[in-house]
């Protein structure tokens, strides 16, 4: 069978120090070696068209472009900063919160992110589940009725073959108290020639009136907002399927309230919901891209009341140990006494608030 557009762009990916020479210099390979030890490389045909190699502070080549700053480890910063494996009953799944569990289909990624904060486990060719690990995690579903929505992520779950994709969701929709199931992906970023009509055809196979796809995508940056990307987009979104959008704050590529406003803004237009803004991850040699939390909760401060309230994501920090996520917000409402409250306005004002008795 004849390779598709998707497949073909996967082996022009950019994956090795002499292929990333052939559009930017490095400094010193040595160094670069370890870099990519810890993490490889992979820069996809469709992402190297929008870097502008000529700027070095081009957000989608800070994003996608291995720098030596990536050796320097904080103190703070550790190997599963999110706890993925604390709560992980059976291999591949992780299950933190009663009502949804995370499955890892597979690490493997079109664009391996260099903020990625699971690049202990995507920076390794690590292998996927077995067909005895899918089986072990359909038993673990069938005993465990609370869980309702199921996540495909890794890694990149739309990186795996038509096929394998059409095993997950077949063998999913079999256990009969799992009602939604979401694809966390950055294929629609990086890699949009993967929506194609066979992938439609079989995500559509699996939706029904009470059986939805959801997919969640990763756009960070307004230039990430191509018209290939467009396309991808619109085809699931005319199919029924809602895309979301989750991605951290990063310094130097989305710390500035316009950039956002723009970001989140064009999303909408696209039919894409912004869903959350993530604080970055405490993963190892992640440090150049962290935005202190008190900047983040200003930047989200400032587009309350600017910025139409449908493109507005929450902030989100995802606590160390699995010990879950919590948003991050400014506090617009203080309790002064009793009924009486102390309130912000969005465009700052402070008032008094006298609440009747009820
Ligand atoms: C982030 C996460 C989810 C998804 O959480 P939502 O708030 O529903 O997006 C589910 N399970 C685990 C383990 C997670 O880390």
């Amino acid at each position: 069978m004849q390779p598709e557009q998707w497949q073909i762009d996967l082996q022009h990916c950019v994956r090795t120090l002499d292929q990333l020479e052939q559009y930017i210099p490095i400094q010193n390979k040595e160094r670069m070696r370890e870099v990519l030890a810890n993490m490889r490389l992979s820069i996809t045909p469709h992402t190297l068209r929008l870097i502008d190699f000529e700027n070095p502070n081009d957000p989608i080549l800070l994003m996608s472009v291995p720098q030596e700053r990536e050796l320097t480890f904080s103190p703070e910063e550790l190997v599963d900063p999110i706890g993925d494996e604390a709560k992980s009953p059976i291999p591949f799944l992780t299950h933190r919160y009663p009502d949804r569990v995370l499955i890892y289909a597979t690490f493997f990624c079109s664009l391996f992110c260099r903020f990625c904060f699971r690049r202990s486990k995507t920076g390794e060719a690590n292998p996927g589940p077995t067909n005895t690990d899918m089986d072990r995690i359909i038993n673990y579903l069938h005993e465990h009725p609370e869980v309702e929505e199921v996540i495909l992520t890794g890694g990149d779950p739309l990186t795996l073959l038509d096929w394998q994709i059409e095993d997950w969701l077949s063998m999913l929709r079999q256990v009969p108290s799992v009602r939604r199931i979401r694809f966390h992906t950055r294929t629609l970023v990086n890699l949009p020639s993967r929506i194609t009509d066979g992938l439609l055809t079989i995500l559509r196979r699996y939706i029904d009136a009470t059986h939805p796809i959801f997919i969640v995508t990763h756009f960070n940056h307004p230039k990430e907002i191509a018209p290939e990307n467009i396309t991808a987009v619109a085809r699931l979104v005319d199919m029924g399927i809602v895309v979301r959008n989750q991605g951290p704050l990063l310094k130097d590529v989305n710390d500035d309230p316009a950039i956002l406003e723009e970001l989140f803004k064009r999303l909408v237009d696209i039919r894409v919901v912004p869903y959350y803004l993530h604080q970055l991850d405490l993963a190892q040699g992640t440090n150049h891209f962290r935005v202190p939390i008190e900047e983040g909760i200003a930047i989200m401060r400032s587009l309350q009341g600017k910025v139409t309230g449908i493109a507005l994501p929450r902030y989100m920090l995802d606590l160390p140990g699995g010990k879950g996520k919590i948003p991050l917000t400014h506090q617009f409402a203080h309790r002064s006494e009793s009924s009486n409250w102390d309130l912000e306005s969005p465009f700052g004002e402070s008032l008094k608030y006298h609440e009747p008795n009820c």
